[in-house]
């Protein structure tokens, strides 16, 4: 039996992980399912799983989850706190399906344990990748990235030396807004943009992917994940969403992982690594697929690209701004309190804000590994400041 923990367990990833471990019940022993504001579905899955423990981010709702569990013999928590102490539980495998920085520090737990890390969170990479690897390295565990393009990567580099790889390229599916003339993006609403062509995900990376900022996110998580130079990391529009990226090595040959667009595929890598086991995803047919295409992405279309490249130039301190400043744009949009196109200018105003900014941390230049106070301490600052440019557009 393998002890399994799933954080951000009633988010899309997380629905998607229990459905493998409930094909197989008595392969995992749960020890404990995290959620926030959906107290009904973590309540059934915990009595369904049979967790040890159920904990819901959300403070407010721990009576809700008490109530609900009542009898059970499930052990109930709530709170940030209480996630993380839920993450820190020794397990063998923890999924990381937490949405936004929030991840980060029940991610960071995680590791500390050892075992293994199924990494969805990719934020956590973003804001924190070096301090995240280091705790890898400490622990001894291993972090296993679910990001399709990312495992994708990953599997193409099986057997491989690191040191012969050229280039990586990500593939993109344009977002919901692929097709639209350009001057339309500005009036694009919550709804139009919460649609993804190929992908059944959560809002907040569906809206993601329609700016590209899951791209933006993605290209640095790369960067963070596989060690890579910046130039290295390119990006292509891929509408077929079925080539999940190619790995480049420097005798010009490309590997290419294919496969039916169902994360299912990426988190039962996860789950069953180092072996591949039978998985419940579609198969593809070449045949009847007859072609697949790629083309460049626009600059015009997704600022958000030119943004990550400039966060890796910078580093330091700069993904957890970009990541932090993101977030509250995100938001601010979803509160139709700014337009689609607003948010790329939000990010962009808080950053250059950011870079002659005394109240941001400054790093010492022999710090390879920023601190995890100053990681917080510049998401709290990138907020600030993404929140003054959010009111500064409506004024
Ligand atoms: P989601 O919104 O569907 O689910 C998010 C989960 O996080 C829920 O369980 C929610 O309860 C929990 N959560 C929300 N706020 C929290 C907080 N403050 N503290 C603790 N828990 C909180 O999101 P998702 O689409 O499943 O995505 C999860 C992560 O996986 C994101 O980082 C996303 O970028 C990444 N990811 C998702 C997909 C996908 O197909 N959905 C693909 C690749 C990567
Ligand atoms: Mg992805």
């Amino acid at each position: 039996m393998r002890r399994v923990t799933i954080l951000g367990a009633t988010g899309s990833i997380g629905q998607n992980t229990l459905d493998l471990i409930a094909r197989d019940p008595e392969a995992y022993q749960v020890e404990a399912l995290t959620g926030s504001t959906n107290i009904d579905l973590l309540a059934r899955d915990a009595v369904r799983l049979r967790a040890r423990l159920a904990v819901t981010a959300c403070e407010p709702l721990y009576r809700d989850l008490r109530d609900r569990l009542a009898g059970t013999g499930i052990e109930v928590a709530a709170g940030p706190a209480a996630v993380a102490e839920a993450a820190a539980r020794p397990v063998d495998w923890t999924m990381n399906a937490i949405v936004g920085a929030a991840g980060l520090m029940p991610g960071l737990e995680a590791l500390r344990h050892g075992g293994t890390l199924a990494l969805a969170n990719k934020e956590t990479m973003v804001a924190a990748g070096p301090s995240v690897m280091q705790a890898a390295r400490e622990s001894g565990a291993t972090i296993l990235p679910v990001d399709s393009e990312h495992s994708a990567i990953f599997q193409a580099l099986r057997g491989e030396d690191a040191r012969a790889v050229e280039r990586v390229v990500l593939t993109a599916s344009g977002g919901a807004f692929r097709d639209w003339p350009l001057e339309r993006l500005a009036r694009a609403t919550v709804e139009e943009a919460s649609s993804h062509p190929n992908w059944a995900m959560g809002q907040r990376i569906t809206i993601d992917s329609a700016s590209m900022f899951n791209k933006a996110l993605e290209m640095i998580e790369a960067r963070e994940l596989f060690g890579l130079v910046p130039s290295a990391i390119e990006v292509v529009v891929h509408p077929e969403s079925l080539v999940h990226a190619v790995v480049g090595f420097r005798d010009g040959a490309m590997m290419a992982h294919l496969g039916a667009p169902d994360m299912r595929h990426a988190i039962g890598f996860a789950l069953n690594y180092p072996d591949r086991a039978e998985l419940p995803v579609a198969r593809l047919d070449l045949a009847a697929i007859g072609r697949l295409t790629f083309r460049p992405p626009e600059d015009a279309r997704y600022p958000a690209l030119a943004l990550a490249r400039r966060v890796m130039e910078e580093g330091g301190l700069t993904g957890a701004a970009f990541n932090a400043a993101k977030e509250v744009a995100l938001d601010a949009f979803l509160a139709r309190r700014l337009g689609f196109t607003d948010m790329a200018t939000v990010v962009t105003r808080a950053l250059d804000r950011l870079a002659g900014d005394d109240a941001m941390p400054r790093l010492s230049s022999g710090d390879a590994v920023p601190g995890l106070g100053d990681v917080l301490e510049a998401d709290r600052i990138a907020r600030l400041r993404a929140g003054e440019a959010v009111a500064g557009l409506k004024g």
